[in-house]
C-alpha cells in the first residue's frame, strides 16, 4: 500500500462450523498498552464469544489464554516475556491449554525468534494486521495441535463487521483509522501497526449510531493520529468532516485520541467549539519544548506551532482542558533544551501529563543516535518535570472545588467500594457519594475536594 492508496476493505464472516468450536470451553485475555490494544482485545473477546467460548472467571482456569501485547517500551516487553515464561508450569500441568501471543510484540521479528526458541508453551503467534484470521488460526491449532506463527507485514487491509464484546455498555472505543505514517524517530508504532489507513466514514457513523441505539452515551474515536483521518481516502480535512458528522448523530459525548499538533486544523477547532457533545478535553502530545529536540524526534512542528495551536484552542474554547505526553532525556538533550520543556509546561499548565524517560527501541532511527545523557540526569529531569506538572494539575483541580460538574458514572470505584466513579465532560476522574446511581447514568456532582489527579464530590439529588 502506497501513501495515497486506499485500504482494501473486506467484510468478516463467521462460518456455522466455526461458531460452535468453543462450546464448553473458556478464555481469558491479558491486555497491555494503549487504547488501540484495549479495543483489539474487545474484538478478540467478541470473536471468541462468537465461536461459543465463554469468559473464564479466573485466568488460570481458562482453556485459551491470550496475551495482547505492547511494544512501545523495552521494559514492558521484558515484563510480558517474564509473564509468558510463568505460564510454563501451567502448560506442564495441563498440556491441553492453548496460549496465544498477539499484538505489537508479535510484529517484531526478534521477538518471534525468541518465542520460537525459548517459549515452547506459546502455541499461536499472530500480529496486528490479521485479527480477523484468529478464529481460523485457533480452529487450525485445535485440530492439528501444531504451533502456528501468522504475522503479516501487509498493511493495506481493513476488515469490517468483526464482532465486538465491549468492556462497558455506556462508553465505547471506535476505531477511525489504523497505523501511523509519522515515523517519529523514537517510535516503533509505524513498524508494528503499519501505514495510516482510514475506515470509511459511513462504517464509523453506523457503529456510533448502533452503539447509541443500544443505550451508549460516550464514544472515543481512536487512531494513532486522528487528525490525519481521511488523507488516504483523499478527503479534504477529513477529521473535521468526520467529527461534525459524529456530533450530528446526537450521541451524548464524543472524545478522540490521539491528536497530533502537525495535522491539527483550525476548522477542527471550530467544529469542537460548535457542538456541545464534543467534550472539552484534549490530549495533545508535545514530547518536548525544544525545537532542536523536536526536530531530532521528527515531530514535524516547532514549539511556537504548539503554542499557537494551544492559544487558538484556548481562545475559541476557554474551558478546554489539556493533557500531554513528554519524553525527557532524548539523546543529547542539554539542560537548556530540557528547560525549554519546563517553560512549555509553565505556559500550558497541563491538567495532567504522561511523562517518560527516553528508552531506545531497536530498529528506530533514535536508537542509533548517541545517547550521552547519564541515567541519573534523566531521572533527575523526570522528577523536576513531574513536580512541575503535579503542581499545575493540583492547582487546576482546586479550581473545581464548590462547582458542579456532569459525570458519566462508570459504577463503583475500583479503589473504594463506598464511592462511585466516573469522568466529567472535561475528563476529570470524579469519585462521588450517591444514594443510588448506575453505570451509564449522567449525573450532577458537586465537587468537595481536589486531589492531584482526581476530584471528590457528592451527587446532587434532583
Ligand atoms: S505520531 Fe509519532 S509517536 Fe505517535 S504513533 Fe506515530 S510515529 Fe509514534
Amino acid at each position: 500500500m502506497t501513501r495515497n492508496q486506499q485500504a482494501e476493505v473486506s467484510e468478516f464472516l463467521m462460518t456455522p462450523e466455526m461458531s460452535v468450536i468453543g462450546k464448553g470451553k473458556t478464555f481469558a485475555i491479558r491486555t497491555y498498552g494503549c487504547q488501540a490494544n484495549v479495543r483489539d482485545s474487545e474484538t478478540l473477546s467478541g470473536l471468541l464469544k462468537s465461536m461459543s467460548f465463554t469468559e473464564a472467571e479466573e485466568e488460570k482456569d481458562a482453556d485459551v489464554i491470550l496475551f495482547n501485547t505492547c511494544a512501545i517500551r523495552k521494559n514492558a516487553e521484558e515484563h510480558v516475556l517474564g509473564e509468558v515464561g510463568n505460564l510454563k508450569p501451567l502448560k506442564k500441568k495441563d498440556p491441553e491449554k492453548i496460549f496465544v501471543l498477539c499484538g505489537c510484540m508479535a510484529q517484531e521479528e526478534g521477538i518471534v525468534d525468541t518465542l520460537l526458541k525459548k517459549y515452547p508453551q506459546v502455541d499461536i503467534i499472530f500480529g496486528t494486521h490479521n485479527l480477523d484470521r484468529f478464529p481460523e488460526l485457533l480452529a487450525d491449532f485445535m485440530h492439528r495441535r501444531q504451533r502456528i506463527v501468522d504475522v503479516e507485514s501487509i498493511e493495506g487491509r481493513i476488515t469490517e463487521g468483526l464482532p465486538v464484546s465491549r468492556t462497558h455498555r455506556h462508553k465505547a472505543y471506535v476505531n477511525i483509522m489504523y497505523g501511523c505514517d509519522k515515523f517519529c524517530t523514537y517510535c516503533i508504532v509505524p513498524y508494528t501497526r503499519g501505514k495510516e489507513r482510514s475506515r470509511k466514514m459511513e462504517h464509523i457513523l453506523e457503529e456510533i449510531r448502533e452503539f447509541k441505539a443500544s443505550g451508549g452515551k460516550e464514544v472515543t474515536l481512536l487512531g494513532q493520529n486522528v487528525n490525519a483521518y481521511g488523507k488516504d481516502l483523499q478527503m479534504q480535512d477529513g477529521f473535521t468532516q468526520l467529527l461534525e458528522q459524529c456530533a450530528l448523530t446526537g450521541i451524548d459525548r464524543i472524545r478522540f485520541y490521539t491528536s497530533h499538533p502537525r495535522d491539527y486544523t483550525s476548522s477542527t477547532i471550530d467544529v469542537m467549539a460548535k457542538y456541545d457533545n464534543i467534550m472539552n478535553s484534549l490530549h495533545l502530545p508535545v514530547q518536548s519544548g525544544s525545537d532542536e529536540i523536536l526536530k531530532k524526534m521528527n515531530r514535524g512542528y516547532t514549539s511556537s506551532r504548539y503554542f499557537d495551536l494551544y492559544d487558538e484552542i484556548k481562545a475559541k474554547i476557554p474551558q478546554m482542558t489539556f493533557t500531554t505526553d513528554i519524553i525527557v532525556g532524548f539523546p543529547q538533550e542539554t539542560e537548556e533544551q530540557f528547560e525549554d520543556t519546563l517553560k512549555l509546561a509553565d505556559y500550558c499548565k497541563f491538567d495532567a501529563a504522561f511523562t517518560f524517560i527516553y528508552s531506545p527501541r531497536e530498529g528506530t532511527p533514535a536508537a542509533a543516535m548517541l545517547d550521552n545523557i547519564p541515567a541519573e540526569v534523566k531521572k533527575e529531569r523526570l522528577e523536576r518535570l513531574n513536580e512541575r506538572i503535579g503542581m499545575y494539575a493540583r492547582q487546576k483541580n482546586e479550581e473545581y472545588v464548590g462547582k458542579t460538574v456532569e459525570v458519566l458514572c462508570d459504577g463503583i470505584s475500583k479503589k473504594n467500594d463506598h464511592v462511585y466513579a466516573g469522568y466529567s465532560a472535561d475528563n476529570k476522574l470524579v469519585n462521588f457519594t450517591a444514594n443510588q446511581v448506575y453505570a451509564g447514568d449522567l449525573v450532577k456532582v458537586k465537587i468537595t475536594e481536589a486531589r492531584s489527579y482526581s476530584l471528590n464530590g457528592e451527587m446532587e439529588e434532583n
